[in-house]
């Protein structure tokens, strides 16, 4: 190993084409978030944030613990220097029943190594969501057209809901609808001026480059805007505002996991992620298959590794590009509205724009169809109509015919209820 370029010491790892000590790889990482920090919401001495974790429905749940530890050390790391202010954290984990019991261990061995006492969680089972079966309806999207009707499916738990939609790339997108909009609902119901989000360069990339080839280029911006707002309904305001950061934007995947070893982090990790988390460390110095199945990967997981093998072999840069042309997006001007499915701005009117580009039914020779045919008799097309967003029209066309949401309407004051009673464990200190 050559020496650290920074101080002369050994490197012990080489990143970015640089060799790094260790002290001096934490350091270059720690740097890279002092901007985010600096310009969070102070009130009161108090820097009150949230930080979500959300589990993907894949055999990558690590790839979230593994950030949000990082940035939980980071963010431990810089409240002992802040000056007459300091951090309280909240961890929000998105779980399903099932997936509950691994999270309590992990509080208690972060508050043991840490000894920081300003950090509360929460875990909120995602049936929340659903709330209760009368809210949901039914979905379809036949011919460019979404319509919607009550639903008639029953669902006993989050698990039998999600898995009742049958291809796993939409589930995927839904599950980042549902994880996108309760983060947003829980941050106005307990008042956080402050979301951080734990997403690495490498799963901002993904979420780019898979936004733009299935048609979700417009919620980039959204995404990414670092104020967000929630429309509400009986609030004054009518809209609840909050800074969103994502402070591990610049730093890479390869270096979340030098970062971790580096630290001994992997302690913190429940013993199944720690499993998961060894079988890929294995396969970074190629001894061990890959993980992915390409054949039953979803389209998140594909782009992901992608942009993972790109990092290993010396590619980066184009990691780090995705993520900054993605970061230039602007949401478009003009009147927009909220698409009733996955809550991200969109100009009305995508089914009359689709027909005015598609062609949707064949044409045969000499025999034009009448142009309502197909529309009348279609006993799919029951149900009222609705307007969704380009994005939404073309993912949920394969969700299957049980697909149900609960349509959104602005959020109001009785969701506190509502939500309260999904919080599994409040464990707060106070
Ligand atoms: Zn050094
Ligand atoms: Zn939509």
């Amino acid at each position: 190993m050559p020496t650290c370029q920074r101080c002369e010491e050994p490197a012990v790892l080489t990143s970015r084409k640089q060799p790094f000590c260790k002290d001096c790889f934490i350091k270059f990482i720690r740097g890279k978030q002092r901007k985010v920090v600096q310009s969070l919401n102070i009130k009161d001495k108090i820097v009150d944030v949230l930080v979500p974790i959300s589990f993907d429905l894949s055999n990558t749940s690590y790839v979230s613990f593994n950030n949000a530890i990082v940035l939980l050390d980071i963010l431990i790391n810089f409240s002992k220097s802040l000056y007459k202010s300091y951090f309280k954290i909240t961890m929000l984990f998105l779980v399903t029943a099932e997936s509950s019991a691994n999270i309590k261990s992990f509080y208690t061995t972060l508050k043991e190594r840490y000894q920081f006492t300003n950090i509360d969680i929460k875990i909120l089972d995602l049936m929340a969501f659903i709330r209760n079966n009368e809210s949901l309806y039914n979905i379809n999207v036949h011919n460019n057209r979404a319509t919607s009707f009550p639903s008639v499916h029953k669902f006993e738990s989050f698990e039998d809901y999600i898995s009742s939609i049958t291809n796993t790339s939409t589930r995927e997108d839904l599950l980042f609808n549902i994880h996108w909009t309760v983060i947003k609902i829980f941050a106005y119901l307990h008042n956080f001026p402050t979301v951080l989000y734990s997403n690495s360069m490498g799963n901002i990339a993904t979420k780019i480059l898979s936004n733009i080839v299935k048609g979700k280029g417009i919620e980039i911006s959204q995404i990414l805007e670092e104020s967000q707002t929630l429309e509400i309904a009986d609030d004054e305001k009518k809209q609840f505002s909050f800074q969103a950061f994502y402070p591990l934007k610049d730093v890479l995947n390869t270096e979340i996991f030098q970062y971790i070893k580096l630290l001994n982090l992997t302690d913190l990790l429940p013993s199944d992620l720690q499993r998961q988390y060894e079988i890929i460390n294995d396969e970074e110095t190629g001894s061990n298959n890959k993980i992915l199945n390409v054949k039953t990967a979803t389209l998140n997981q594909l782009i992901n590794e992608y942009f993972n093998d790109l990092e290993k072999n010396g590619y980066s840069t184009i990691v780090s590009t995705v993520v900054s042309t993605g970061s230039k997006l602007a949401i478009p001007k003009g009147e927009l509205k909220e698409c009733p499915l996955c809550g991200f701005k969109m100009p009305g009117g995508a089914s009359k724009w689709l027909d005015h580009i598609t062609v949707n039914s064949p044409c045969e020779d000499g025999e034009s169809p009448s142009p309502s045919s197909s529309e009348n008799h279609n006993p799919q097309l029951s149900g009222n109509p609705l307007d969704i967003c380009y994005g939404c029209l073309v993912s949920f066309d394969t969700a299957g015919e049980k697909f149900s949401w609960p349509i959104a309407e602005p959020v109001s004051m009785s969701e506190k209820e509502i939500l309260n009673e999904y919080i599994i464990s409040d464990d707060d200190d106070e």
